[in-house]
């Protein structure tokens, strides 16, 4: 009797499956951005006046007119119905890295009995989703489940096309009936106004007077894998948890590095064209593609946008990639370690602070004038790492991340800060005075002329920082695959808006004092620099010898979820958050409950796959095997040939110790009587997670051993490989 039938069944599928054909990709021009009401369009569509007034909020920030909202949305809802539209959407980002909508016909009844298609002013700015099911972490019980979606101006509103119609979708934030945000886009805009706050004292404090408004930037790299539907539809594991929680080693992996920037396979590129044409008509700028290191994984980066704009596509990214892997016959994974043993998906958060006047504050520029700009900035940065590094930690915590962080493939659960060898130089300089010399040579304004002009690319690459400088900007490398960028961007911009604000405190001191503002500056770099320098590391951050060193400079190195949430909890965290009215205690103290919910919810759901796999699929499947070997071994021990057990005996006690594991696991999921949540974290991360472990160590050895005909679940080469 055979049990792989599904595995095979599958396999034959792909063989047999039929590539769509070949299509030309429409041109850029006429198809970029055509499913989105942009600026341009609404400056065809509405009164000048109007369309001043809109351009001014989205650029400007402030509140929107409602006079106004009434002729936009007059004029979104003739656009949007023209494509197809008979319903609209307030999309917005509840705290669970999903996508949310709530849609609404513009159907409109008349007394007449006839039906007008409707859509006024206040139906697009406000809106009122019941979600009480969407975790609010104790902000408000069920009986006041009252929500608020409000329309933020400056995302664009889409049109979102299915093969069934189209949506108008409105991007949305989301708070409380009592006014506290429970999604992850308000705080992401306040920490973008604290951002700006603090920044523009700085600028001021250099002597500029003109300031546009200051905004962060983001571009993100996606790290995705794909594998055939079929083979999927045949791993209960990747379909519920997004990895395998089962697999032996498949004898080729990626050790031939032959995947990393090779060919796209055609079937991939096929893909791939169809998910950017896509986004491109969602005026989303995907700009490049490659192969990753693990065979069947991939990357997709667009151009940097605002942070706020880039968090929305990025969720339209993930979306995207999603769906038409499955028009594909894929399954698209997000997970951040869908493999054992082969290199998990990332989510490079490459992220600036800049403005219309001053440009890109983080690029060193051409001449020192602009260096010692750029040197406060990134000063500030080299502070709020050094400071709030676990808090960073915290914001990238989730059970499937802890898979990747420190596994020698992803950066190490410490936060330190990579800035190149040229530019570590002239901090080191900094720090140990040189500046002194440039005094007694008399300084010229706002210049650091000690220290040489910066070129762009002040040093090499640093693939094992979680957060490097990279010429004009930091790239936060331990960001999870499948999470939002919202969380990150709010705790890079809020430190660095808590370190221009106390930079900016010591720099008036210092003028206030008599320094002139070359010596005020050289003076607060240096204290930076003596304070928390101890973050630069330009090593191996792989290395043994790091988390040694690192724990001498008293870095942190929260290693799970269990430890790193609960750093949200600490006073400082709570109070830097306020100080800069990016975040209530309350919305605070929801945020950790509701992380700690998830971390808790996808071990257990992952524990009871685990249990359910091992009983119902693998013992199962070991059992067949030893009968039939039984039997083999029966008949030739009847003909007198003596017969090797040592198979028999191994999968036998293999399967014993797969079951007694499975029931270990059991009794400790069955465990509810937590002293509190952090305990709970605990429990998961020390307890279930290596009871899981050592069930997959039985499983795996079992995979080695018993026939492939007899075994159930699709194998690592074959979800690699087959494609
Ligand atoms: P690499 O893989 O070499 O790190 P990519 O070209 O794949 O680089 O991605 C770099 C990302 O950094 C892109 O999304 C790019 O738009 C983004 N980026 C460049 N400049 C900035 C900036 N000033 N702010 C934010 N992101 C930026
Ligand atoms: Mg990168």
């Amino acid at each position: 009797m055979q049990s792989n039938q599904g595995r095979l069944q599958a396999i034959q599928h792909i063989l047999s499956r039929q590539l769509p054909p070949p299509s030309t990709p429409a041109p850029l021009e006429e198809i970029w951005a055509q499913d989105v009401f942009t600026l341009s369009k609404m400056k065809t569509m509405l009164p000048k006046a109007v369309h001043k007034s809109l351009k001014a909020t989205i650029e400007g920030g402030g509140k929107l007119d409602v006079t106004v909202a009434d002729v936009v949305a007059a004029a979104m809802k003739e656009w949007a119905v023209a494509k197809g539209a008979l319903y609209y959407a307030h999309v917005f980002y509840p705290l669970t890295n999903a996508t949310a909508e709530k849609h609404d016909g513009f159907i409109s009844l008349q007394p007449d009995g006839s039906a007008i298609a409707e859509f006024s002013g206040k139906m697009l700015v406000q809106g009122e989703p019941d979600g009480s099911s969407f975790p609010s972490g104790g902000i408000r019980a069920t009986f006041e489940a009252r929500g608020y979606t409000a329309w933020d101006v400056t995302s664009p509103a889409y049109i979102m096309p299915t093969p069934n119609g189209a949506t108008l979708c409105i991007p949305t934030v989301f708070v409380s009936w009592t006014g506290e945000a429970l999604d992850k886009k308000t705080p992401l805009l306040r920490s973008n106004a604290a951002l700006d706050r603090a920044a523009r004292q700085v600028l001021q404090l250099l002597g500029h007077t003109d300031i546009a408004p200051i905004s962060s930037s983001c571009g993100a790299e996606q790290e995705y894998f794909l594998v055939d539907a079929a083979l999927a539809s045949v791993r209960p594991d990747l379909l519920l948890s997004g990895r395998t929680l089962f697999g032996k080693a498949p004898a080729k992996g990626q050790q031939f590095d032959d995947h990393y920037f090779g060919a796209i396979p055609e079937r991939v590129q096929v893909f791939m064209q169809d998910v950017e044409q896509k986004l491109y008509r969602l005026g989303i700028p995907a700009k490049t593609r490659h192969n990753e290191v693990a065979p069947g994984q991939f990357e997709i980066a667009p151009f940097h946008e605002a942070a706020n704009v880039a968090t929305d596509h990025q969720q339209m990214i993930m979306t995207t990639l999603r769906n038409t892997a499955k028009e594909h016959g894929f399954l698209c994974l997000l997970h951040e370690k869908p493999f054992a043993g082969i290199n998990g998906s990332g989510k490079h958060v490459n992220w600036s602070v800049g403005n219309a006047t001053q440009g890109n504050l983080l690029d060193p520029g051409e001449t020192p004038h602009d260096n010692a700009q750029f040197l406060v900035f990134c000063a500030a940065v080299i502070r709020g790492v050094h400071k709030f590094g676990p808090l960073m930690r915290a914001v990238i915590a989730s059970a499937s991340n802890d898979h990747r962080l420190g596994a020698n493939e992803a950066p190490p659960a410490i936060m330190s800060v990579y800035l190149g060898d040229q530019l570590e130089d002239v901090f080191n300089q900094i720090k140990s005075g040189r500046a002194g010399d440039s005094k007694a040579r008399g300084v010229m304004t706002l210049g650091v002329d000690s220290l040489p002009d910066l070129p762009k690319d002040a040093g090499d690459r640093n693939r094992t920082s979680p957060f490097a400088f990279t010429g004009n900007r930091f790239e936060f490398r331990a960001v999870g695959s499948g999470m939002s960028v919202a969380g990150p961007l709010v705790a890079l911009n809020t430190i660095l808006a808590d370190s221009l604000t106390w930079i900016a405190g010591r720099l008036e001191a210092e003028i206030n004092g008599g320094a002139d503002l070359n010596s005020a500056i050289l003076s607060v770099l240096k204290g930076v620099m003596g304070e928390h320098g101890a973050v630069v590391f330009g090593g191996d951050g792989y290395s043994e010898q790091w988390h040694a060193e690192a724990e001498k400079r008293g870095l942190a190195n929260l290693r799970t979820t269990a430890d790193a949430l609960p750093v949200l909890k600490e006073k400082e965290i709570e109070e830097l958050f306020q100080r800069h009215r990016v975040l209530t205690p309350v919305e605070l103290a929801s945020r950790f409950e509701v992380y700690a919910e998830q971390y808790v919810l996808s071990i257990e759901v992952e524990s009871r796959l685990v249990i359910d796999l091992a009983k119902t699929q693998l013992y199962p499947s070991a059992m067949n095997y030893l009968a039939e070997l039984g039997d083999s071994l029966g008949k030739l021990e009847a003909l007198g040939i003596k017969a090797d057990k040592q198979v028999a005996v191994k999968v036998s006690e293999q399967a014993g110790a797969l079951l007694s594991s499975a029931d270990k696991l059991a009794q400790a999921l069955a465990k509810h009587d937590f002293a509190d949540t952090t305990a709970h974290l605990k429990h998961c991360a020390e307890v279930l997670r290596p009871l899981m472990d050592e069930i997959r160590d039985h499983a795996d050895a079992l995979e080695a051993e018993v026939a492939d005909q007899h075994w159930p679940l699709p194998t690592y080469e074959e979800m690699l490989f087959l494609r």
